[in-house]
């Protein structure tokens, strides 16, 4: 299995890019995030003027923003043990030190 570059969990199937960037389109069961879609395709972005590693890394600190700003919902909630959800959504405590311990703050 393969760490998600937005949520750190270890649930992907495939790797999320091939060297030149393009997104194996799998959608990670924790946050939602599809590679090659939800990294390419944001008017925030000027992908004219990013490299394609800094635009997707871009991507991925948006998402990771907009997905706490939702309190960290789960995709696939059966990945998770009931008791460690509220309502769907990772508690914000555990997703803080989750972060600091991959350095994705
Ligand atoms: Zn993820």
């Amino acid at each position: 299995m393969y760490q998600c570059l937005v949520c750190g969990f270890s649930f992907l199937e495939e790797e999320p890019y091939d060297e030149g960037y393009t997104g194996s389109f799998e959608i990670c069961g924790c946050c939602g995030f599809q590679y090659g879609y939800d990294d390419y395709d944001r008017l925030e972005i000027d992908y004219e003027v990013l490299s394609e590693e800094e635009a997707i890394k871009l991507s991925h600190k948006m998402y990771r923003e907009e997905w706490r700003q939702q309190s960290f919902p789960v995709f696939d909630p059966s990945l998770f043990n009931k008791q460690d959800l509220l309502n769907g959504c990772l508690p914000e405590l555990h997703m803080n030190e989750h972060f600091k311990n991959r350095g994705l703050l």
